[in-house]
């Protein structure tokens, strides 16, 4: 499969992007490669792609299901009874339809935390996106549960087979520190030591969670993490709001990554993340938006601006969270966190990018694009969305979109 992006706009020039053997293969004026799809690039400008590095994919079935709660509350009253309701065929369901949302509004890969990862392998699959697929280690301190959860974990690993090994991989989650008993996190060092895989955790999300730490543990949640050797180049720590000094230090020592979820932090009022501090120190940084059920959507555009602005009210200071810095989180940085070789539009690099509509009012003028991209745009500036050399979207058209909406409605009324 080949796309030829005719007259597009790139770095401020108008060019030609050759595609092929799904990679960015030529970018240059007037190629003359035959292509099996020609795209008019006219008013358009490619770009990245986004890459959402903390989401729950399937949660999108649970969105306004119960809003405007303390998290402990909202958790255990209202969230977890109705994720024992979701079998394999409705995670399957609810995944589509976060990605079919994260496809409208420029993303194409997701670094998941959920149950049923048959079913979230089966939707990443067919709908052509990269994907991180974990299995979570969560068992609320009951043996019983920590026994089910090794066996678990071990058959994600040893049994399953992966559709399509170049998008999507498999690795595991811890859901945090106050879900997670000692013997269970032991089992996670040891399994994603053994197969070399990311680890994704919440960590830090909370003033409780950090309180209830150092009353338990004497120790910060990072803290107690690193001395189980889970604080890694392969660790990315969702939220990570409350940091200590300290801590900041272990991940920077340790080269971990830290993933900011501005709105759902927000909407939860958990905290406001530290933003331009880690960057300023060092830290590897990516952006996600985290489920759907605290956020209400997973729109990295929309995400870009609140992680921008709260990085400015963070530290009263209109030069933090810049929109260019906040971009690279989006984009470059995610793809690198996945392990993929793609986030930027460069010869030789993974065909993942997005036209974007210009347009648009919400692109005119385009004195910055990236300023527009992180401030002004919306989901509707994006026209067309290719993952791996393969057109995803185009004339904001997704193919199935239809039924993949006329299903999800149907099946959230079993979880009213
Ligand atoms: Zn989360």
């Amino acid at each position: 499969m080949s796309i030829l992006i005719k007259d597009v706009l790139h770095n401020n020039h108008i060019t030609d992007v050759f595609i092929d053997s799904k990679k960015f293969s030529q970018i240059a004026p007037n190629i003359k490669a035959l292509a099996d799809i020609t795209i008019n690039g006219k008013n358009k400008a490619i770009l990245p792609a986004f890459y959402n590095m903390h989401t729950h994919a399937a949660m999108n079935l649970l969105k306004g299901v119960s809003d405007d709660k303390e998290l402990f509350d909202w958790l255990q009253k209202d969230i977890w009874p109705r994720e024992e309701k979701l079998d394999s065929e409705m995670v399957y369901h609810g995944t589509r339809l976060a990605i079919l949302e994260m496809i409208k509004s420029g993303t194409v890969g997701f670094f998941d935390m959920y149950g049923q990862q048959s079913a979230i392998i089966k939707a990443a699959d067919e709908m052509g996106v990269r994907a991180g697929v974990t299995a979570v280690a969560i068992d609320l301190f009951d043996p019983a549960e920590t026994k089910t959860h090794i066996e678990t974990i071990e058959n994600f690993f040893s049994d399953f087979t992966t559709p399509s090994p170049s998008r999507i991989f498999k690795a595991l989650s811890a859901h945090a520190v106050y879900t997670v008993s000692r013997t269970l996190f032991n089992f996670v060092t040891e399994t994603i030591e053994k197969y070399d895989t990311l680890l994704n955790i919440h960590a830090c999300e909370t003033q409780k969670e950090v309180d209830d730490c150092y009353k338990y543990k004497n120790c910060s949640p990072i803290e107690l993490l690193d001395k189980h050797r889970l604080i890694g180049p392969k660790t990315v720590l969702a939220h990570s709001i409350f940091l200590s000094d300290k801590d900041i230090d272990i991940i920077l020592r340790n080269g971990a990554t830290v993933c900011t979820n501005p709105a759902s932090n927000l909407k939860l009022a958990s905290g406001i993340f530290s933003l331009q501090k880690l960057l300023d120190k060092g830290v590897k940084v990516t952006l996600g938006t985290d489920g759907s059920a605290s956020n209400n959507s997973v729109n990295m555009i929309t995400e870009m601006k609140f992680c921008s602005l709260l990085a400015k009210i963070k530290t009263m200071d209109p030069k933090a969270g810049k929109a260019e810095d906040v971009f690279k989180l989006a984009t470059q940085n995610g793809a690198e966190t996945m392990g993929f070789d793609a986030g930027v539009i460069a010869e030789g690099k993974l065909a993942d990018c997005i036209l974007v509509d210009l347009n648009s009012p919400l692109m005119v003028p385009n004195y910055n694009i990236i300023s527009n991209m992180v401030y002004s745009a919306d989901s509707s500036v994006v026209d067309t969305v290719i993952c791996n050399g393969k057109v995803l979207m185009q004339n904001r058209h997704v193919e199935g979109e239809d039924e993949i909406i006329a299903t999800a409605k149907e099946i959230a009324k079993k979880l009213a």
